[in-house]
């Protein structure tokens, strides 16, 4: 096959060196880390070296860190009314999510419908946390929410406020879930400094295997198990673990930490040079949330009249692996909901396309992709009207 670039890391990275000879060290061991024996004892060695990794990134400790099987169970477990804090096993009664949420946020976990709230974002993308102090200011007594919002959006790569939102939180007597799946390995992203009580992280988006992922907790916040049985994880997850894909999490958490400034700094210089490229083939196009803080290797971009499916098929027949930030589900695409959220006409929305970068991504590449985005409008008067609606 001949060379491609694949610029769709917020959809998932490829695995790094290190996480590929953990998991398959780890395939070779036949203990149950439950053993006491000491073939369990290697594999349960494992678990808990990669717990401290995973810790250390996000500045907590090892005892918090609670392995799953990714992002999306992390992000279920921790919506739950039946988290305890402090000893105290009084039900939270009301869900308040960001409009931007991953689906697996949105979907409210296990809060009945009725109690989930959707919170407003303005215009640059960003969670208003004046209307969040109100909606949480109007509550009747006793009244105890959970509040879920984003370290970074999937489809923008906009940061939210979090050190904030949790002042506000907690002032009104709430409880912070933060979901850093796309943050986690791009910034710094460390649960004490945010100040969150519960905060979700997924191996495949930094680097380690597809299907592992953690909820990390602060002291005293516990929260109530889905998966129910055994005792693993100390009785908040249970079922054998995953050993090779933990492992290897593991040691990208490890890889992670030690280049985070590094690579940000390549990320942020390849993101630069492509959001140049883009300007300077085509006056009309729309970086979204330009002026807000976003993550350094994330572009979602229109150009009126141009429509992202056919865009994203053209560009894989260059070689070139990006997203389209509609959704498809059931056959129908839809526009995202990110876009509408931020008040983006649903026409321009359609044609948003995500283009991810990675720490090992090249001026090769991006320029690569410019040259057939550019190839792709050739002849055309407005952008790349060869793939006009
Ligand atoms: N949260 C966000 C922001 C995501 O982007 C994703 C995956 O795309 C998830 C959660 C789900 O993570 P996983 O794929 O590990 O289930």
């Amino acid at each position: 096959m001949a060379a491609r670039a694949y610029l769709d890391f917020n959809a998932t990275a490829p695995l790094r060196p290190e996480a590929r000879a953990a998991i398959m060290a780890a395939m070779d061991l036949v203990g149950n880390p439950s053993s006491v024996h000491a073939e369990g004892r290697l594999a349960r060695g494992l678990i808990e070296d990669a717990r401290q990794h995973v810790a250390a990134l996000l500045g907590a400790s090892p005892r918090h860190v609670i392995f799953t099987s990714g992002g999306t169970e992390a992000n279920i477990s921790a919506l739950s009314p039946w988290i305890e804090v402090a000893a105290d096993h009084r039900p939270r009664d009301r869900l308040l999510v960001s409009a931007i949420e991953h689906p697996s946020v949105r979907c409210g976990g296990s809060f009945p419908p009725e109690r989930v709230e959707e919170l407003d974002v303005s215009a640059r993308g960003v969670v208003d946390l004046e209307v969040l102090e109100r909606r949480l200011s109007v509550v009747t007594a006793g009244q105890r929410p959970l509040v879920s919002i984003m370290l970074a959006n999937n489809e923008s790569g906009i940061i939210q406020p979090i050190e904030t939102a949790a002042r506000v939180v907690h002032a009104m007597g709430g409880l912070l879930h933060v979901d850093a799946v796309q943050a986690a390995g791009r910034i710094a992203c460390s649960i004490a400094d945010l100040d969150a009580d519960l905060l979700t992280v997924s191996a495949h988006k930094l680097g380690g295997p597809k299907g592992v992922g953690a909820l990390v907790r602060r002291e005293g916040v516990i929260p109530r198990p889905i998966v129910r049985g055994g005792g693993q994880e100390r009785g908040m997850r249970a079922g054998t673990e995953n050993v090779a894909a933990i492992a290897g999490f593991g040691a990208a958490a490890a890889a992670v930490r030690d280049h985070l400034v590094q690579e940000a700094v390549c990320m942020r210089a390849m993101r630069d040079r492509l959001e140049a490229g883009l300007r300077a083939i085509s006056s009309d196009t729309i970086i979204f949330g330009a002026d807000a803080e976003r993550l350094p290797n994330t572009v979602l971009f229109a150009i009126p009249g141009v429509k992202a499916e056919t865009a994203v098929i053209a560009l894989d027949l260059e070689g070139i692996a990006v997203s389209s930030g509609a959704a498809c589900s059931s056959g129908k695409v839809q526009p995202s909901h990110v876009l509408a959220a931020m008040g983006v006409d649903a026409a321009l929305a359609r044609g948003a396309i995500r283009v991810s970068l990675g720490p090992q991504t090249t001026e090769i590449e991006v320029d690569c992709f410019l040259h057939a985005w550019t190839k792709l409008g050739k002849g055309l008067n407005k952008g790349v009207g060869g793939l006009a609606a």
